[in-house]
């Protein structure tokens, strides 16, 4: 039966205009966000039970440079004023951002050579400050690096954050805005007539849609067939990681790429936000139908683990916290498709690859102030009372002394650990539910709590009767994230 949303519209010059954006991944979630500075009504339809559940999930989470995507590419043209627009973000919307700069480091005389291409290219692409370092001098900042290492291009531009709390950040305060997040939704069929789009079917429901935006991650080219413009594939191509424990903290203090291949920027080591050391990804591609398949294998973490030691010999295994892996979108012109199509308010947001998450805010710019603004020429009119700050849960771990007693006063939940490994208290757990989190997984991307080195094992049980206890369910109903992953058979005594 159709929904109608008549207290939601708008009017636009006589006409309603109603917006969606299918995924709720990075690039869905920022142009949501962007778009909710405008009068319009807007929807955000994701099919996982929560948001960055996608590609977004699982990836390097660089913010990159810019400097090594092909000058006049589609990627090229966001990357760079993609890793610019950062700053300001994560300050308006409080996430995880540090920009503790990158090397790309070679090991031969010809690597050297592409090195002083990177320069070039990088130059070309907007990206300052780019620089090549001896064998001493990156040493000298980067103690544990190999000691065959003879030059590195340093990029003192290049960030690490963690894409999901910017997803989820991005669509708490696209609702604070006005914004409707439909979770667990999954778009079947888009209608469109006289070469216009005019209605979004999913599993639950049907809305009319004056434009729709294809931010769908690896199934951006089934959401277009929908619309019949369905003139691209996508492949996944598989990336696995091998996560060492915060006691490694300062192994690295930036990015470390080795140069590049043809096929990807190759295994890196890279620094988390909150401490921890990520090595990965491998690249290897899979067939078209298997873009659910995050499986790690043993050969896909092995040559992880050489590859890395060959950046950072004293890499010690003993201290992994998890391995997982992510897909990356690919297409076969290895770039993104960004855009009008030949029906009117379908909009593509597709083919994310790398370096997608670095982009995705100038891809949310541009697809409001470019995409919709101009070349669907429609009128947006700014809302006068948009609120672009949103404030993040406070971690006991990152905050001060007087302010945790200041918390734990308010609420004494937050004197109160749940998980030791990351310092989570009941506060922020209960804060996160509070927020949105309705499984064990919801609250750990929101809160670290069951993200370290015991993975949960002590924690877990808290955590279940605490989200029981606040959402009044039992406890046996409490998921770990999708719908069919229960975690007890039963009743059970505590
Ligand atoms: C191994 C790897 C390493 C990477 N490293 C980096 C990096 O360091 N830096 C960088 O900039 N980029 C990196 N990337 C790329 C970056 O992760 C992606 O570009 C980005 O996450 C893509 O985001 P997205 O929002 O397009 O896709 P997603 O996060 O997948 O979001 C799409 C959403 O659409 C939803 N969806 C799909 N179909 C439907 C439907 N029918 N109905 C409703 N919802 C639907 C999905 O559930 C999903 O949540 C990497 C990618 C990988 C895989």
């Amino acid at each position: 039966m159709p929904i109608e949303f008549g207290i939601w519209l708008f009017i636009y010059g006589g006409v309603y205009m109603r917006v969606f954006v299918i995924g709720a991944g990075i690039v869905g979630s920022l142009i949501a966000r962007e778009l909710s500075k405008y009068d319009i009504e807007l929807h955000i339809i994701e099919k996982a039970p929560d948001i960055g559940w996608g590609v977004t999930k699982a990836n390097s989470a660089i913010i990159h440079g810019g400097y090594d995507d092909p000058p006049g590419s589609v990627r090229a043209r966001f990357a760079a004023y993609g890793n610019k627009l950062y700053d300001e973000l994560s300050k308006e919307l409080d996430f995880g951002f540090k920009r503790v700069g990158s090397y790309v480091v070679a090991f031969k005389e010809e690597e050297v050579s592409y090195l002083k291409e990177l320069l070039v290219r990088g130059e070309k692409n907007g990206v300052s400050n780019l620089e090549i370092l001896s064998s001493a001098e990156i040493r000298k900042r980067e103690p544990n690096i190999s000691d065959k290492a003879i030059a590195a291009l340093w990029c003192p531009t290049a960030g690490i954050t963690e894409p999901w709390e910017v997803a989820i950040a991005a669509i708490e305060n696209a609702q604070e805005n006005g914004a409707v997040v439909h979770l667990g939704e999954r778009v079947t069929n888009i209608i469109v007539r006289n070469q216009k789009v005019r209605k979004i079917i999913t599993n639950k429901g049907e809305y009319s849609a004056d434009i729709i935006i294809n931010a769908a991650g690896l199934f951006a080219d089934e959401i277009a067939k929908m619309a019949g413009v369905g003139d691209f594939e996508i492949f996944p191509r598989k990336g696995e990681y091998i996560l060492l424990d915060k006691k490694l903290k300062g192994l690295v203090n930036s990015v470390i790429f080795p140069t590049p291949t043809k096929k990807s920027k190759g295994i890196l080591v890279v620094p988390t936000v909150d401490g921890g050391i990520l090595l990965g990804p491998n690249a290897v591609d899979l067939p078209k139908d298997q873009k659910n398949n995050v499986k790690t294998t043993r050969e896909g973490l092995n040559e992880v683990y050489e590859k890395a030691k060959k950046l950072i010999p004293s890499i010690d295994l003993s201290l992994t916290v998890k391995t997982f892996a992510g897909l990356r979108p690919e297409t076969k012109d290895k770039d993104f498709i960004i855009g009008t199509t030949k029906v009117w308010g379908f909009v593509n947001a597709a083919g994310m690859r790398s370096p997608g998450l670095t982009a995705a805010p100038a891809i949310a710019k541009y697809i409001v102030e470019k995409v919709i603004s101009e070349d669907l020429k429609i009128n947006l009119t700014k809302k006068a009372n948009f609120n672009p700050y949103r404030k993040k849960i406070p971690h006991i771990e990152e905050v001060s002394l007087e302010y945790w007693e200041e918390l734990v006063k308010k609420d004494p939940k937050f004197g109160k650990t749940i998980c030791f490994c990351n310092n989570v208290s009941e506060g922020e757990i209960v804060e996160a539910i509070k927020r949105g989190a309705r499984t064990l997984d919801g609250v750990k991307f929101r809160t670290r709590a069951s993200f370290g080195r015991c993975q949960g094992g002590f924690c877990s049980l808290k955590i279940m009767e605490i989200i029981s206890r606040e959402l009044s369910i039992p406890l046996e109903e409490v998921k770990m994230n999708y719908e069919n992953s229960k975690i007890l058979n039963g009743k059970v005594r505590i």
